[in-house]
């Protein structure tokens, strides 16, 4: 059994005019041939895609393509994807007979001239395969499913959890396909589009209306006929043509039952939509107050508008600027409110001070300075470092790179030269020193990807700070998704065709 495996994954947020290039797919590991047998074990969907294949019984070859992820943020380049691309169909057109191709994608990235890019590449890989070979997918779950992805992939495995388990999507949709292989059953789709958006507050699958959704999903997976239920609450910094939630069901050959199945989840969904809005999001001033107030163990301050896994650059300055506003009214030697930002210029200009010097530097707001502008922050260089590898699991090895550590009275701002997967992670704290344990707070760049941070958290506020991945979802100009959608339109209705 010969099995042809690569990925492509980027989680585009259309609202800026900033683009990503080939450097940010680098900066994680841009991978071709044998290189994704060396790195990717125990790694993301591919790396459960492995383990898979080696726990069968029957013999399987592997035909490593390439391997493109970027985490989150603007929208890919033309001439980066069409590199890209080029990285998988090429190896793909010489790969010979294959029975199968296991491809992972995000299922929200968009190119300049293409809003669908799940589309665009699976439509391509079709075209070197043919019709008949069977390409699984393993998505995340806050992709925007299109018609094109439907009619070009035979399997579209969403995660089951927010936080992602994105390992054991990757198991799940293998072990889909290899049973289709050996019983030479082909599984049925069906599916439905949901007309509705909503912000993040209520995106993790452990409480509230989605983890209702989510366990009814898994509820129906319980049936013997019923292969898999993906539910895929998109992702709302997404102005895209198609965009909306969709739930796609997936089973063993009952046409009907998938079509119905599809039908009722986005009933569920489309049921529950006003509660998905449910907010406890709180205004920035009063909630930097609340922390310094804070006193048992460590609270965390979700900076939701600025959410770099969420595709934001990690450098608005909303919070930071209320926590030395505020710092004046606290003792110099307070427990600390730990700050990530992102400054190249800043990273240099403390790099040369060295450390111990005073600096005074003009501080984030660049990069997205339609939603944040730069401060003006003097402060003591307290440390320095550079290309610190923090592993993490089945996120496997990122690099912190360039990074000073700022002092000015209780907050401590780490600044770094580039966004990265450590933004969120106390590694970024524990490698300068820092003691996560001690401090009053950490700001995180992220609206749900608190778990890192699970030995200390305490306490959790959501700081309605402005940003790229704001939950203002109103306030973002819409032009491409279609309407009418809810919440924007008034009296929307919605018939799922059962
Ligand atoms: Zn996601």
């Amino acid at each position: 059994m010969r099995i042809a495996f690569g990925e492509i994954v980027q989680e585009t947020g259309t609202f800026t005019r900033a683009r990503t290039g080939r450097d940010a797919f680098e900066a994680y590991g841009l991978f071709q041939g044998a290189e994704l047998l060396e790195q990717l074990a125990g790694v993301g969907p591919l790396g459960g895609f492995l383990q898979v294949a080696a726990d069968r019984d029957q013999a399987v070859e592997l035909v490593p393509l390439s391997r493109a992820w970027a985490g989150a943020g603007a929208k890919i380049l033309d001439e980066t994807y069409d590199e890209l691309l080029e990285m998988l169909l090429e190896p793909l057109r010489s790969a010979g007979e294959l029975d199968a191709l296991f491809l992972s994608l995000h299922g929200a990235a968009s190119i300049e001239r293409d809003d669908d890019l799940e589309g665009a590449v699976l439509e391509a890989v079709r075209d070197v395969i043919g019709p008949d070979v069977p390409l699984a997918c393993p998505l995340d779950h806050h992709a925007n499913i299109t018609t094109r992805m439907v009619e070009m992939a035979d399997l579209l495995v969403g995660h089951e959890t927010q936080p992602h388990n994105t390992l054991g999507t990757g198991v799940k949709a293998a072990r889909l396909l290899f049973d289709w292989l050996e019983t030479g059953r082909r599984p049925t789709i069906g599916w439905r589009k949901i007309p509705m958006i909503t912000p993040q507050d209520q995106f993790l699958t452990s409480g509230g209306p989605m983890k209702a959704w989510f366990d009814r999903a898994r509820e129906l997976e319980q049936r013997a006929e019923v292969l898999d239920v993906s539910p895929y609450p998109m992702q709302p910094w997404l102005d895209v043509a198609e965009g909306g939630w969709a739930v796609v069901v997936h089973t063993d050959g009952d046409a009907d039952l998938a079509d119905a199945l599809a039908a009722e989840m986005g009933e569920m969904a489309w049921e529950m939509r006003e509660d998905f809005w449910k907010s406890e999001r709180v205004e920035v001033s009063e909630a930097v107050g609340r922390a310094y107030a804070h006193e048992d163990g460590l609270l965390i301050l979700s900076d939701t508008g600025d959410s770099v896994y969420g595709g934001a650059p990690g450098d608005s300055t909303w919070i930071l600027k209320e926590l030395l506003a505020q710092a004046t009214a606290q003792p110099e030697s307070d427990r600390p409110m730990l700050v990530p930002i992102v400054d190249p210029d800043a990273v240099a200009v403390a790099r040369s001070a060295g450390i111990g010097a005073e600096v005074t530097v003009s501080l984030g707001g660049k990069i997205d300075n339609e939603f944040s502008q730069p401060i003006e922050v003097t402060a003591r260089v307290a440390a320095i470092s550079e290309n610190h590898e923090v592993h993490a699991g089945e996120r496997g090895t990122a690099e912190i790179g360039q990074v000073v550590l700022l002092q000015s009275g209780p907050v401590h701002i780490v600044v770094m030269a580039a966004a990265g997967f450590a933004i969120c992670h106390p590694m970024l704290y524990q490698h300068l020193g820092l003691d996560v344990g001690q401090a009053r707070a950490v700001v995180v760049k992220t609206a749900s990807n608190f778990q890192y941070f699970d030995d200390w958290r305490r306490a959790l506020i959501r700081v309605d700070s402005p940003g790229m991945t704001q939950s203002d979802l109103a306030a973002f100009t819409w032009t491409r998704t279609p309407r009418p959608i809810f919440p924007f339109d008034a009296d929307v209705t919605w018939d799922s065709g059962a």
